[in-house]
Protein backbone atom coordinates (compact mmCIF):
# COMPACT_ATOMS: atom_id res chain seq x y z
CA UNK A 1 0.00 0.00 0.00
CA UNK A 2 1.40 3.40 -1.35
CA UNK A 3 2.60 5.22 2.00
CA UNK A 4 3.92 9.11 2.21
CA UNK A 5 6.64 9.14 0.01
CA UNK A 6 5.03 7.02 -2.51
CA UNK A 7 1.77 9.68 -2.70
CA UNK A 8 4.11 12.08 -2.95
CA UNK A 9 6.33 10.68 -5.75
CA UNK A 10 2.82 10.46 -7.38
CA UNK A 11 1.95 14.02 -7.11
CA UNK A 12 5.07 15.06 -8.26
CA UNK A 13 5.37 12.61 -11.54
CA UNK A 14 1.29 13.78 -12.22
CA UNK A 15 2.23 17.10 -11.45
CA UNK A 16 4.84 17.68 -13.90
CA UNK A 17 3.22 16.14 -16.64
CA UNK A 18 -0.78 17.44 -16.15
CA UNK A 19 -0.42 21.07 -14.55
CA UNK A 20 -1.65 23.94 -17.35
CA UNK A 21 -3.70 21.02 -19.57
CA UNK A 22 -7.17 20.60 -20.18
CA UNK A 23 -9.65 17.66 -19.64
CA UNK A 24 -11.04 17.01 -22.65
CA UNK A 25 -13.32 14.32 -21.78
CA UNK A 26 -13.56 11.93 -18.25
CA UNK A 27 -14.37 8.46 -18.11
CA UNK A 28 -15.66 6.06 -15.83
CA UNK A 29 -14.54 2.24 -16.66
CA UNK A 30 -15.92 0.48 -13.30
CA UNK A 31 -18.79 1.39 -11.30
CA UNK A 32 -17.46 1.28 -8.06
CA UNK A 33 -15.98 4.57 -8.91
CA UNK A 34 -19.25 5.91 -11.00
CA UNK A 35 -20.61 6.21 -7.55
CA UNK A 36 -19.01 9.37 -6.87
CA UNK A 37 -18.26 10.20 -10.53
CA UNK A 38 -21.87 10.75 -11.94
CA UNK A 39 -22.25 12.08 -15.73
CA UNK A 40 -23.49 15.28 -14.04
CA UNK A 41 -19.70 15.35 -12.63
CA UNK A 42 -18.20 14.65 -15.44
CA UNK A 43 -20.11 16.79 -17.66
CA UNK A 44 -18.10 19.53 -15.39
CA UNK A 45 -14.92 18.13 -15.37
CA UNK A 46 -14.98 18.24 -19.13
CA UNK A 47 -13.45 21.76 -20.45
CA UNK A 48 -11.95 22.26 -17.04
CA UNK A 49 -7.70 22.96 -17.07
CA UNK A 50 -6.00 21.65 -13.78
CA UNK A 51 -3.91 24.18 -12.37
CA UNK A 52 -1.62 22.56 -9.89
CA UNK A 53 -1.86 18.84 -8.42
CA UNK A 54 -0.87 18.74 -4.33
CA UNK A 55 -0.77 16.29 -1.89
CA UNK A 56 -2.51 15.99 1.94
CA UNK A 57 -1.58 12.66 3.96
CA UNK A 58 -2.19 10.13 1.28
CA UNK A 59 -5.00 11.91 -0.44
CA UNK A 60 -3.83 13.54 -4.23
CA UNK A 61 -5.95 16.91 -4.76
CA UNK A 62 -6.32 17.55 -8.48
CA UNK A 63 -7.28 21.79 -8.85
CA UNK A 64 -9.31 22.57 -12.00
CA UNK A 65 -9.41 26.03 -12.90
CA UNK A 66 -13.08 26.35 -11.78
CA UNK A 67 -12.09 26.11 -7.94
CA UNK A 68 -13.36 22.62 -8.45
CA UNK A 69 -11.33 20.16 -6.37
CA UNK A 70 -11.19 15.91 -7.08
CA UNK A 71 -9.49 14.31 -4.51
CA UNK A 72 -7.94 11.12 -5.53
CA UNK A 73 -6.84 8.19 -3.43
CA UNK A 74 -4.88 5.25 -4.02
CA UNK A 75 -6.13 2.73 -1.65
CA UNK A 76 -4.00 -0.78 -1.78
CA UNK A 77 -3.07 -0.61 -5.64
CA UNK A 78 -4.55 2.48 -7.36
CA UNK A 79 -2.20 4.04 -9.48
CA UNK A 80 -1.45 7.06 -12.38
CA UNK A 81 -0.52 5.80 -16.24
CA UNK A 82 -0.05 8.16 -18.75
CA UNK A 83 -0.12 7.10 -22.35
CA UNK A 84 -1.06 8.53 -26.06
CA UNK A 85 -4.98 9.02 -25.91
CA UNK A 86 -4.63 6.64 -29.17
CA UNK A 87 -3.33 3.51 -27.69
CA UNK A 88 -5.80 0.75 -25.85
CA UNK A 89 -6.95 1.71 -22.37
CA UNK A 90 -4.54 0.35 -19.74
CA UNK A 91 -5.52 -3.59 -17.74
CA UNK A 92 -7.12 -2.18 -15.02
CA UNK A 93 -8.08 1.32 -16.07
CA UNK A 94 -11.11 2.31 -13.41
CA UNK A 95 -10.90 6.55 -14.31
CA UNK A 96 -9.57 8.14 -17.61
CA UNK A 97 -8.88 11.82 -18.39
CA UNK A 98 -8.29 12.44 -22.05
CA UNK A 99 -5.48 15.74 -21.97
CA UNK A 100 -5.28 18.15 -24.76
CA UNK A 101 -2.60 17.29 -26.86
CA UNK A 102 -3.75 13.75 -26.90
CA UNK A 103 -2.42 12.38 -23.70
CA UNK A 104 -4.23 10.26 -21.46
CA UNK A 105 -4.23 10.16 -18.07
CA UNK A 106 -5.65 6.64 -16.59
CA UNK A 107 -6.41 5.87 -12.90
CA UNK A 108 -5.67 1.95 -12.88
CA UNK A 109 -6.52 -0.61 -10.23
CA UNK A 110 -6.91 -4.12 -10.19
CA UNK A 111 -9.02 -4.43 -6.95
CA UNK A 112 -10.84 -0.76 -8.29
CA UNK A 113 -10.81 0.26 -4.38
CA UNK A 114 -9.19 3.16 -5.18
CA UNK A 115 -11.55 6.53 -4.64
CA UNK A 116 -12.14 9.87 -6.80
CA UNK A 117 -14.26 12.88 -5.19
CA UNK A 118 -15.66 15.55 -6.82
CA UNK A 119 -15.50 18.95 -4.40
CA UNK A 120 -17.89 21.66 -6.67
CA UNK A 121 -16.19 25.12 -6.71
CA UNK A 122 -16.69 26.80 -3.23
CA UNK A 123 -16.69 23.63 -1.62
CA UNK A 124 -13.04 23.14 -0.80
CA UNK A 125 -12.39 19.43 0.56
CA UNK A 126 -11.80 19.37 4.52
CA UNK A 127 -9.78 16.24 5.80
CA UNK A 128 -9.83 14.61 9.55
CA UNK A 129 -6.02 14.08 9.38
CA UNK A 130 -3.22 14.93 11.81
CA UNK A 131 -0.06 17.42 11.08
CA UNK A 132 1.99 16.21 8.23
CA UNK A 133 5.01 14.68 10.01
CA UNK A 134 7.77 16.78 7.28
CA UNK A 135 5.92 19.61 8.44
CA UNK A 136 8.61 22.09 10.55
CA UNK A 137 5.53 23.22 13.03
CA UNK A 138 5.11 19.69 13.95
CA UNK A 139 7.02 19.48 16.97
CA UNK A 140 7.61 17.11 19.41
CA UNK A 141 6.04 18.53 21.80
CA UNK A 142 2.96 18.88 19.99
CA UNK A 143 3.79 14.98 18.80
CA UNK A 144 4.01 14.15 22.66
CA UNK A 145 0.68 15.83 23.31
CA UNK A 146 -0.90 14.28 20.47
CA UNK A 147 0.79 10.60 21.64
CA UNK A 148 -0.62 11.36 25.24
CA UNK A 149 -4.58 10.56 23.76
CA UNK A 150 -3.65 7.43 22.98
CA UNK A 151 -3.89 4.26 24.63
CA UNK A 152 -2.31 0.99 23.36
CA UNK A 153 1.42 0.25 21.95
CA UNK A 154 3.26 2.78 19.73
CA UNK A 155 3.17 1.81 16.23
CA UNK A 156 -0.27 1.03 15.75
CA UNK A 157 -0.80 4.21 17.31
CA UNK A 158 1.33 5.88 14.04
CA UNK A 159 -1.09 4.44 11.79
CA UNK A 160 -3.87 6.76 12.69
CA UNK A 161 -4.41 9.37 10.24
CA UNK A 162 -5.41 11.79 12.67
CA UNK A 163 -2.22 11.12 14.98
CA UNK A 164 -0.11 11.71 12.49
CA UNK A 165 -1.12 11.81 8.30
CA UNK A 166 0.24 9.88 6.16
CA UNK A 167 2.82 7.28 7.65
CA UNK A 168 1.33 3.75 7.15
CA UNK A 169 2.44 0.06 8.42
CA UNK A 170 5.86 0.10 6.46
CA UNK A 171 7.13 3.64 7.76
CA UNK A 172 5.42 2.90 10.92
CA UNK A 173 7.81 -0.25 12.32
CA UNK A 174 10.92 1.61 10.39
CA UNK A 175 10.69 4.58 12.63
CA UNK A 176 10.18 2.51 15.85
CA UNK A 177 13.67 0.65 14.66
CA UNK A 178 15.49 4.04 14.00
CA UNK A 179 14.24 5.33 17.42
CA UNK A 180 15.59 1.97 18.76
CA UNK A 181 11.80 2.55 20.55
CA UNK A 182 9.67 -0.99 20.55
CA UNK A 183 6.72 -1.07 18.76
CA UNK A 184 4.98 -2.37 21.85
CA UNK A 185 6.01 0.15 24.01
CA UNK A 186 3.25 2.33 25.20
CA UNK A 187 2.59 5.21 23.18
CA UNK A 188 0.88 7.60 25.86
CA UNK A 189 3.93 6.77 28.13
CA UNK A 190 6.98 7.67 25.91
CA UNK A 191 9.48 10.23 27.43
CA UNK A 192 10.35 13.65 25.78
CA UNK A 193 13.49 12.30 24.87
CA UNK A 194 12.45 9.10 23.12
CA UNK A 195 9.36 11.57 21.48
CA UNK A 196 12.21 13.75 20.07
CA UNK A 197 14.49 10.70 18.86
CA UNK A 198 10.96 9.02 17.25
CA UNK A 199 9.67 12.29 15.43
CA UNK A 200 13.57 12.25 13.78
CA UNK A 201 13.83 8.71 13.07
CA UNK A 202 9.94 9.36 11.06
CA UNK A 203 11.39 11.96 8.86
CA UNK A 204 14.64 10.19 8.17
CA UNK A 205 12.51 6.81 7.35
CA UNK A 206 10.27 8.94 5.20
CA UNK A 207 13.76 10.67 3.57
CA UNK A 208 14.66 7.29 2.58
CA UNK A 209 11.74 6.71 1.26
CA UNK A 210 11.68 9.84 -0.96
CA UNK A 211 14.96 8.95 -2.47
CA UNK A 212 13.34 5.30 -3.43
CA UNK A 213 9.68 6.43 -4.08
CA UNK A 214 9.89 5.24 -7.39
CA UNK A 215 9.56 1.26 -6.32
CA UNK A 216 5.90 1.58 -6.29
CA UNK A 217 6.06 1.55 -9.41
CA UNK A 218 8.39 -1.23 -9.79
CA UNK A 219 6.78 -3.19 -7.34
CA UNK A 220 7.72 -2.96 -3.70
CA UNK A 221 10.26 -4.01 -1.53
CA UNK A 222 13.29 -2.59 -3.48
CA UNK A 223 14.27 -0.63 -0.74
CA UNK A 224 16.46 -1.90 1.43
CA UNK A 225 14.03 -1.48 4.64
CA UNK A 226 15.92 -1.69 8.21
CA UNK A 227 13.36 -4.37 9.42
CA UNK A 228 9.90 -4.50 7.38
CA UNK A 229 9.39 -7.98 5.52
CA UNK A 230 12.93 -9.06 7.01
CA UNK A 231 11.92 -11.84 9.44
CA UNK A 232 15.65 -13.60 10.60
CA UNK A 233 17.93 -11.27 8.88
CA UNK A 234 20.45 -9.80 10.98
CA UNK A 235 19.42 -6.49 12.97
CA UNK A 236 21.77 -3.99 11.11
CA UNK A 237 22.40 -2.16 13.86
CA UNK A 238 23.23 -4.97 16.71
CA UNK A 239 23.13 -8.13 14.91
CA UNK A 240 20.30 -9.46 16.74
CA UNK A 241 17.54 -12.26 14.38
CA UNK A 242 14.36 -9.68 13.43
CA UNK A 243 10.95 -11.12 14.37
CA UNK A 244 7.39 -10.43 13.50
CA UNK A 245 4.44 -9.99 15.66
CA UNK A 246 0.98 -9.12 14.94
CA UNK A 247 -0.45 -5.98 15.87
CA UNK A 248 -3.81 -4.72 15.23
CA UNK A 249 -4.02 -7.38 12.52
CA UNK A 250 -0.85 -6.27 10.69
CA UNK A 251 2.30 -7.28 10.97
CA UNK A 252 5.46 -5.88 12.76
CA UNK A 253 8.93 -6.51 12.35
CA UNK A 254 11.37 -5.73 15.15
CA UNK A 255 14.21 -5.95 16.87
CA UNK A 256 14.04 -8.02 20.39
CA UNK A 257 17.61 -6.58 21.11
CA UNK A 258 18.18 -3.25 20.33
CA UNK A 259 14.30 -1.80 20.78
CA UNK A 260 13.48 -1.50 24.20
CA UNK A 261 10.17 -0.54 25.55
ZN1 LIG B 1 19.07 -4.64 16.88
Amino acid sequence: MPELPEVEFAVRRLRRAVRGKRVERVRVHHRAQGRTLTAAVLRRIAGRRITDVTRRGKHQLLHLDDGAVLVVHFRLDGDWELTRAAVALPRHARVTFDLEGGRRLSLTDPRALCTVHYHAPGHAPTFDLGPEPEDPAFTPALFRARLQGKRGPIKPSLLDQRLVAGVGNIYAQEACWRARISPAAGAASLSVARVVRLLHALRAALADGHENAGRYHRGEQRIPFKVYDREGDPCDRCGASIRRMVQAGRGTWYCPKCQRN
